[in-house]
């Protein structure tokens, strides 16, 4: 259920995300692919390669060398960091048009996002990047992925289309929203976090309905109607 939001950019938020929980910690979770029989994939989510609008593209080239410090040597060219084939148009991005970043065999989109490719045991290497040189990883990550499994488009922050992929949804953690909290608050601001934190705190209502009397339709030798329908 969408509940409306009065703010700028976000009109309506999925109530989902006050009450499904969510793995407390990805570089700990071991990832499993639930629609592929629990095949077990760290960073399962990360396998497709992201969304990139231009300005972002932008920012992670002005970081190509503390990026590509972190990469595995056939991937340090920064060349090789983006499928532009196929930008999709969308009036509402930045530059009208979607990128993604690069997979690592650029004919298998399911061969995992180009910044996997790190000297790390897993994880985003741009965030691994940020880390190890002291700036902010949000410079560099795409805000999608930022906000993971959050997704937010035409106004609206709900669950990631594929959220129910992967053995990290539902798991014992925190709330979606108290787990991505901050980056909600760093992506859309204070002001927003207010109106959530409101939502969050409303009671659950669950209304008694007073249903009408039915009427009783018995045909002599049939079983009785009320045990062949669906509950009201
Ligand atoms: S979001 Fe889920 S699938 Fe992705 S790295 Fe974290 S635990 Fe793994
Ligand atoms: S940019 Fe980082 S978080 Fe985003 S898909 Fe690639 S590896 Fe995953």
């Amino acid at each position: 259920m969408y509940l409306d939001v009065s703010h700028a950019d976000v009109h309506s938020v999925d109530g989902r995300i006050f009450k499904v929980t969510f793995a407390p910690d990805c570089m700990t979770h071991a990832c499993r692919c639930v629609r592929e029989s629990d095949r077990r994939r760290n960073d399962a989510c990360c396998q497709y390669g992201a969304d990139v609008f231009v300005p972002e593209r932008q920012a992670i080239l002005r970081r190509a060398t503390e990026i590509g410090s972190v990469l595995k040597e056939d991937r340090k060219n920064p060349a090789g960091w983006f499928d532009e084939r196929n930008p999709e148009p969308d009036p509402a991005a930045p530059s009208g048009i979607i990128l993604r970043t690069a997979t690592a065999d650029p004919d298998d989109d399911t061969s995992g996002c180009v910044f996997l490719q790190h000297d790390g045991e897993r994880g985003c290497g741009l965030h691994h990047a940020a880390l190890l040189h002291g700036f902010p990883p949000a410079e560099i990550k795409p805000r999608v992925c930022r906000l993971y499994p959050v997704s937010f488009g035409k106004g609206r922050l709900g669950l990631s289309p594929d959220f129910n992929d992967y053995s990290c949804a539902g798991d014992g953690g925190p709330t979606v929203y108290r787990l991505m909290r901050g980056a909600i608050g760093e992506i859309f601001g204070a002001p927003l976090l207010q109106e959530l934190d409101r939502l969050e705190s409303r009671p659950t209502r669950s209304r008694l309905r007073a249903l009408p009397p039915r009427p009783v339709l018995h045909v002599e030798g049939a079983p009785d109607a009320r045990d062949s329908t669906s509950a009201d």
